[in-house]
């Protein structure tokens, strides 16, 4: 029988969220933060270290794994990563996300490497307004990544949109409208309070999205069909993709959550939102056994928080950016 990991709650936790790299060739206004200060090399871990942690976490109940960073695709060597992951017994999934700016020239290699599935971000159709959201004038390579995708088979693609009044609400029935034509799966993602750049004006609860889809659309539940997490999935009768809500703030899914997370510089996280971290790195280099390893798993574990506290501008932010845990 497979282990179960659980936490004191009784959640069963089966999902790691794995950071390679702080380092992002994109600087969107509400991940960055104003210290960004990036690991030295060495500090970060090296991908033989990620794979033993893996290897034993897989032991333990970890079933899904997504890397994520900064930017995955920045790092060197990353489909034989993929590779490696791929053959570790127990691992039921493995997916990567990316801002899909390096993806057009990697989407083959990564599939080859035995990545299934692909989530990008973008969270506009437009050019212009993608420079003033990521600080950078890369949207063509991102949709010619996304095309790329689609074409190597990475199925699905998501495509994760976090949605802000001022800078893409007028876009929901645009992005929406990807999905009658083509198999993607576009995920709305509630704009959340990590960065000086948080202003409550510009949040947009996923119910404000979802009137927004239905003024014009009719919207049909469907069941968790690929890997959905928090999402809860609908599709437009007759359409090829998907739409996807993930309410993070609005209507947290602590009760629901099944994750951990490691930063690229090997420190554990029991929650997105808690400051809260345990160091993998140094017993790792400092010669741990498995067993010493696996400690650190229930470690963090034991330190994960019933639910987040994430809700407004009053909220304390994370000492971490998103950049550097990972999403
Ligand atoms: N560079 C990769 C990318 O862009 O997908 C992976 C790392 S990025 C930190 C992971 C995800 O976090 C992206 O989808 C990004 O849009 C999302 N994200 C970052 N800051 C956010 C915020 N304040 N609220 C909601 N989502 C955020």
């Amino acid at each position: 029988m497979k282990p179960i990991l659980k936490d004191k709650y009784g959640r069963v936790i089966d999902y790691l969220r794995i950071s390679i790299t702080d380092h992002c060739n994109l600087r969107c206004l509400y991940c960055v933060t104003d210290e960004i200060a990036w690991v030295p090399h060495d500090e970060i871990l090296r991908f033989e270290e990620i794979t033993k942690i893996v290897d034993i976490f897989a032991k333990e109940g970890i079933r899904k794994i997504r890397i994520t960073g900064g930017e995955p695709l920045m790092r060197k060597g990353l489909p034989d990563f993929i590779s490696q992951l791929s053959r570790i017994e127990g691992l039921d999934d493995l997916s990567v996300t990316t801002n899909g700016v390096l993806l057009k020239s990697q989407a083959e290699a990564l599939k080859k490497a035995g990545l299934k599935r692909i989530n990008v971000s973008l969270d506009t159709l437009k050019p212009e307004r993608y420079k003033i959201i990521t600080g950078r004038d890369f949207f063509s390579q991102v949709w010619e990544g996304i095309e790329m995708a689609k074409a190597v088979g990475l199925s699905p693609v998501k495509i994760n949109v976090v949605a802000m009044k001022e800078y893409n609400a007028d876009e929901i029935l645009d992005l929406v409208k990807l999905t009658l034509e083509e198999p993607y799966v576009i995920r709305f993602i509630e704009y959340m309070p990590m960065n000086e750049s948080w202003d409550d004006h510009n949040f947009l609860s996923v119910d404000d999205i979802k009137a927004v889809i239905e003024s014009v659309h009719t919207l049909v539940p469907i069941d968790g069909t690929h890997n959905n997490g928090p999402a809860r999935v609908f599709q437009i009768p007759g359409a090829r993709g998907e739409i996807g809500l993930i309410s993070p703030l609005s209507n947290h899914f602590c009760g629901t959550c099944n994750r951990l997370r490691l930063t690229a510089d090997g420190h554990l996280r029991p929650c997105l939102f808690s400051d809260t971290e345990i160091d993998i790195k140094t017993p790792l280099r400092s010669g741990a056994n498995d067993a010493e390893l696996r400690d650190v798993l229930y470690k963090t574990l034991a330190l994960k928080p019933k639910r987040h506290h994430m809700q407004s501008v009053s909220a304390p932010k994370c000492h971490r950016g998103m950049w550097s845990i990972g999403g």
